[in-house]
């Protein structure tokens, strides 16, 4: 026990080791970024479990994204292993909340099976229903403003009583077509991301024993939780008000989805016992690089001013780089990429690198360019697996077996491959089904059996379709629900492909890249694979991570094992598309080594040794859209205190629409520029000597760097731009002609302005 402990408290700093180990019951640790929030909030849990003995089934740990949480999984059980890890009540706010409702669900007329509807379904039933209402309302806003009042906790029930007594007929409008929505939902059996923490909340009031075991919640990245968050943590805590937060003011990007700032007080003013700890050393990044930071963090002059203090070196300058377009832009990113390789020898690989993007959309041209080197890389937040035609079209009939209520997954895969039921067909059996009150599903049944009250005329040819239609899920429902021979998510997935011949169905649709295509059908069968079911129910209690622990006479029948091991798979497939699932891509079973290219949002509380920050220009970052400076500056500051020893920050003249920009407006002061250089930086032994201290991984020989700058020689590509020779019409010239002081003149053009 005794060194487990050690393993457990070792290496922490003096403020870790009080957080760590604190008797506080309620406690709250701010900190800035590279700090060790995250780091004492795992060892927190670890001390929890072994010096105070909490059952790890009592302990819920909450975190933001679906990475963070397996990353926090690995690292407890690094430090105590033994697999207890495991049944820590450990994940997202979203994957948390979806199991007590699976369990627990019914209590408050949650139906068995429901699915979850992702932002592409939300955005399809919205406009359906204003469509068939008639009215004009702006499908977007609607959907951010629903999305806004539920995530304050608010329904539209409550909401329809407010707007009663109103007379602006935008209103009005706004609250019937939240009505219809949420109607639209329920008939669907579906829940949306809001719904999941909204209906926890309910459940969780009507019913606080389905959370009497809770015994202590922890919650990473406080700063970004909103109302909904706030009362789900009071509820879960409710019986022992034991809880651990951490997180960081000077981070939160997330108030354009309603975070509340003000939970962190909020949360103080709820338990007068809170015990706030602060840490104060950066363990992460070079001080040149915190220094930087620091000065961008600071022009917000309403923030309290406090300051990233250094563990390491000064390190190497960051650099700031403007650029003649966003494809020269990307391209000096790749070359950077492969001489800071080369040069650091076997010091770093590709997935020590980061391009983090203000918004995805930014990717196509650095995406092109790695493409072009041949370099490896993943995009966290893009266009994601999950989003791609063929795989959407497998999933929805998925979703359909096992939930065939589900009208909008069943409208899009009625005529694919096709079988004679029209656009307007489909669209005329779903309006009517909705008028009906039915859901689409059992309209189609009752108009093939003729049904009196149908006035949607169906030809034979289409009878027919929607006989095959019908067909394929029944008989596909039949496998799944066959108690005797329960099939897997991955079996019944083989079976609607062979079923649908899909793969020539591939090839007949999409002739170029039919083969990619088919690949990455292969990845998702290869993912459902994941889920087996396993027939015998007393095995399966032992093997189920995500069961929640038994409360005499709550929890609901389990459902037949086929169907469960189904919804668990479209779940996590749903939470994981709106939360970024990334998997490290395999090499012979290994995590291949790749360029990690996502949005800053989603970079939150990772690091990496080397990183770039491009497109730094004022319309991106900050955003022309977005409402809240000083949100737009914290998320510069979480992208730059991502780095760990090299920081590289760029803009291109031009932007995609062709017009000249101006340097971000937060990176072009003088105090800022002060801490930044446009020139290199040059990859030499100090540099190599710098990465490897903040690193603290073995650097590599003196002999290895002089071989390998020496390799370097001969390959100018990979000097560029450097070197500038002459080399009529190549990309080296024109670089060389472009003045690498332009980003000094863009300064002081803007140094003018400032000084009047
Ligand atoms: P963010 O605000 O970005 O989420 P954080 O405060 O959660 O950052 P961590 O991710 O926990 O910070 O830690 C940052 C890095 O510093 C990690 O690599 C971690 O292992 C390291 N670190 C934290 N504490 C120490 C320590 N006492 N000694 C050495 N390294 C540490
Ligand atoms: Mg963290």
């Amino acid at each position: 026990v005794t060194l487990l402990m050690e393993t457990i408290l070792d290496g922490l700093n003096a403020a870790q080791h009080d957080a760590v180990t604190s008797p506080a019951n309620v406690l709250q640790v701010l900190a800035p970024p590279g700090s060790g929030k995250t780091k004492t909030l795992t060892s927190r849990v670890a001390y929890l479990l072994r010096h105070d003995r909490y059952r790890p089934w009592n302990v819920i740990c909450l975190t933001f994204t679906i990475k963070s949480s397996r990353e926090m999984k690995e690292r407890i059980s690094k430090l105590i292993g033994n697999g207890i890890e495991s049944k820590l009540i450990l994940g997202t706010f979203h994957s948390v909340c979806r199991r007590y409702l699976v369990t627990y669900g019914h209590l408050i007329g949650i139906h068995k099976g429901f699915g979850i509807a992702d932002s592409t379904d939300t955005t399809s039933i919205i406009k359906r229903v204003i469509r068939r209402l008639g009215l004009t309302i702006d499908p977007k806003k609607a959907q951010s403003r629903i999305s806004s009042l539920k995530s304050r906790g608010l329904t539209h029930t409550e909401l329809g009583q407010q707007e009663a007594t109103r007379k602006d007929v935008e209103q009005q409008e706004f609250a019937v077509v939240f009505g219809a929505y949420e109607n639209q939902l329920a008939q669907s059996n579906l829940l949306d991301y809001d719904d999941l923490l909204l209906r926890s909340v309910d459940l969780l009031r009507q019913h606080p024993s389905c959370v009497s075991n809770v015994e202590v919640v922890l919650i990473d990245e406080f700063q970004d939780t909103n109302l909904v968050q706030f009362d789900l943590m009071r509820l879960f805590a409710a019986k022992h008000k034991r809880i651990t937060t951490v997180g960081d003011p000077d981070q939160s990007i997330y108030g354009w989805r309603s975070a509340e700032i003000e939970n962190l007080k909020r949360m103080q003013k709820q338990y007068p016992d809170t015990v706030v700890i602060h840490l104060e050393d950066n363990y992460r990044s070079s001080a040149a690089i915190l220094l930087a930071a620091q000065e961008v963090i600071e022009q917000d002059e309403s923030r309290p001013s406090k300051s990233l203090l250094p563990t390491h070196c000064p390190g190497t300058v960051p650099v700031l780089r403007r650029l003649p377009s966003a494809d020269v832009e990307a391209q000096w990113i790749v070359s950077e990429i492969l001489r800071v390789a080369c040069l650091t020898g076997n010091l770093l690989t590709y997935s020590d690198f980061a391009i983090l993007l203000r918004s995805a959309s930014l990717s196509r041209q650095v995406e092109a360019a790695m493409g072009k080197a041949g370099i490896p890389y993943r995009m966290v937040g893009g266009q994601r697996f999950f989003d791609r035609v063929e795989i959407k079209i497998l999933l929805d009939y998925l979703r359909v077996l096992s939930q065939p209520h589900n009208n909008d997954a069943l409208s899009r895969i009625l005529n694919i491959p096709a079988r004679g039921v029209g656009t307007t067909t489909a669209k005329g059996l779903l309006e009517e089904a909705e008028m009906r009150r039915v859901s689409l599903w059992i309209h189609i049944r009752d108009a093939i059996q003729g049904h009196a009250s149908i006035r949607t005329k169906i030809s034979k040819a289409v009878e027919h379709g929607l006989g095959s239609f019908t067909n394929i899920i029944l008989t596909a429902r039949k496998i799944c629900i066959d108690d005797v021979h329960p099939q897997s998510p991955v079996d019944l997935l083989r079976y609607i492909i062979k079923k649908l011949d899909f793969k020539a169905y591939l090839h007949k649709y999409y002739d170029n890249d039919h083969e990619s295509r088919w690949a990455n059908v292969e990845e998702l069968i290869a993912q459902a694979a994941e889920y087996p079911v396993s027939g015998n129910d007393v095995l399966r209690e032992k093997k189920d991570d995500d069961r929640l622990p038994k409360i005499e006479g709550l929890e609901q029948e389990i459902g037949n094992a086929a169907e469960e091991a189904l919804a668990k798979f479209l779940a996590n497939v749903a939470l994981a598309t709106e939360f970024q699932r990334e998997d490290d891509e395999l090499q012979n079973g290994r995590p291949l080594s790749q360029v990690t290219i996502s949005t800053i949002h989603a970079a939150k509380g990772l690091e990496w040794p080397v990183v770039f920050v491009p497109s730094a220009y004022d319309g991106c970052i900050p955003h022309s859209r977005a409402e809240d400076t000083d949100e737009e500056r914290r998320l510069l500051y979480v992208a730059m205190t991502r780095a760990q020893a090299l920081l590289y920050m760029s803009c291109p003249t031009k932007n995609s629409h062709r017009e000249e920009t101006m340097l971000s407006s937060f990176l072009s002061t003088k105090k800022v520029g002060e801490f930044l250089t446009n020139k290199g930086p040059t990859v030499d032994l100090d540099t190599v000597k710098d990465i490897s201290r903040i690193l603290r991984r073995g650097s590599p020989s003196m002999v290895e760097v002089v071989e390998a700058s020496k390799k370097l020689q001969n390959r100018e590509d990979s000097l560029w731009p450097l070197n500038g020779k002459e080399d009529n019409g190549s990309l080296q010239a024109r670089w060389s002609k472009w003045d690498l002081d332009a980003g000094d003149e863009q300064v002081s053009k803007r140094r003018r302005l400032e000084d009047g």
